[in-house]
């Protein structure tokens, strides 16, 4: 079968008095069983709302944490349920089960307009593994699929892939439709001048996405903590901040490629510097000393990656400026974020942490597309095949 630029859509799919299995992604994180950012349950409402004013029997499954195929209490989908249930004000039941004839049975007298959500799936180690048999007991809480969970989409996982060949109905939901769009228009065709904002902890990261963005922008901003890899690369002294050693050399080739590209590279030239995070020696340099550590970009930084961001047309921000988590080094994140919110552009902000920098800043209504996906994201810009848009016949480029 070819693949197509768009799904069916979910619209076109008959889910009246029909199981609809929803993958979702409900990844939320917990502290302690509670959850502290219900962001990804609040971005599924209008999927789950839209399927039961069909009349379907909503099914939802999703992962939650890394717990490697065994039952680990405190990554229980029941809170996120339980919030669920909450903001639909409505009865949601609970399936501990995820797969088997109880579940299945379960699956069948929910009421039509009735939601039910499974157990963790990672629970149960067909998951990641990508079982055909676990997909197949999977598939049978279903009648038709629906996978909206983009953040998923870059595993070949069960839920994602395996359960796809137990289904002649499924669609992609409208996160996934309205992610690949957004992300489709930076590889496709993007308004000139674009510029590519690269920040976060490790370059080894951010290769594919620096390799991909090399050839599509006309300008690159580096901050964050994988600036002072590129920074060394260049001979600039950087003190003891974070260098990943046996990167510096790619840093230079990567560098060079630019320069070939006449692609203009922007590093960070003032910092914050201190020599521990919480040390009292906290300042702001162009230079940093032996001893000395740079946790985020200066004030001098931050204006001249403004200027850049302002004459684009077109922005791409992934990774913080600097350790943003801790107030004294989060001004150059904020600053950053608020030149991208007030571009008169179209901007795309992706990545986990980078996108909780956002929120923590309250811009995440100022920019043009703020990506849930993380590491989905990520290698959609490299360009990758992801599996799971694969498998719903939907082209990733
Ligand atoms: P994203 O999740 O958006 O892709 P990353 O995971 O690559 O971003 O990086 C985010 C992390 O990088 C944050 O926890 C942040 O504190 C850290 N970071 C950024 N700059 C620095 C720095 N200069 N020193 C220490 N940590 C940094
Ligand atoms: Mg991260």
């Amino acid at each position: 079968m070819t693949l197509a630029n768009v799904a069916r859509p979910l619209e076109e799919l008959n889910v009246e008095g029909r199981r609809v299995l929803l993958r979702l992604d409900l990844n939320v994180p917990l502290n302690q069983g509670v959850i502290t950012d219900d962001n990804r349950i609040e971005a599924a409402l209008p999927t789950i709302r839209g399927l039961r004013q069909r009349g379907a029997k909503v099914i939802i499954c999703s992962h939650l944490g890394r717990p490697k195929g065994q039952r680990v209490p405190n990554l229980s989908l029941d809170p996120v349920a339980f919030r669920l249930s909450e903001l639909l004000e409505d009865e949601v039941i609970f399936s501990h089960d995820i797969v088997g004839d109880d579940v299945e049975f379960l699956s069948r007298d929910v009421p039509k307009g009735g939601v039910m959500v499974i157990e963790n799936l990672r629970f149960h180690p067909g998951e990641t593994a990508n079982d055909a048999d676990f997909s197949a007991k999977l598939a049978r809480l279903g009648d038709v699929y629906v996978n909206d969970a983009f953040g998923a989409v870059h595993r070949a996982h069960a839920s994602v892939v395996g359960v796809l060949d137990h289904f002649s109905e499924f669609a992609a939901g409208p996160l996934i439709l309205h992610e690949v769009e957004a992300l489709r228009t930076l590889l496709k065709g993007p308004k000139r001048p674009f510029v590519g904002i690269l920040g976060g902890a490790k370059v080894s990261d951010k290769i594919g996405v620096l390799e991909s963005l090399l050839h599509r922008v006309d300008s690159l901003i580096i901050g964050g903590a994988m600036a002072y890899t590129f920074l060394k690369a260049q001979g600039v002294p950087v003190g003891d901040s974070l260098v990943e050693e046996d990167r510096v050399k790619l840093a230079a080739r990567l560098l060079e490629r630019c320069a070939e590209r006449s692609l203009k590279v922007f590093l960070p030239t003032d910092h914050v510097v201190a020599s521990a995070p919480d040390s009292a020696d906290r300042h702001v340099s162009h230079r940093i000393e032996a001893g000395q550590k740079g946790f985020d970009i200066g004030p001098e930084s931050v204006a001249l990656f403004r200027d850049v961001i302002n004459n684009s047309s077109t922005v791409f921000w992934n990774g913080p400026m600097g350790l943003f988590e801790v107030a004294a080094f989060s001004d150059g994140t904020k600053g950053i974020a608020e030149a991208v919110a007030a571009a008169d552009a179209y901007t795309v902000v992706g990545g986990g942490d980078s996108a909780a920098a956002i929120r923590k800043f309250g811009l995440q209504d100022k920019v043009s597309h703020l990506s849930t996906g993380g590491g989905a994201s990520l290698e959609f810009i490299e360009g990758k095949d992801l599996p799971g848009l694969k498998a719903l016949k939907l082209r990733s480029t």
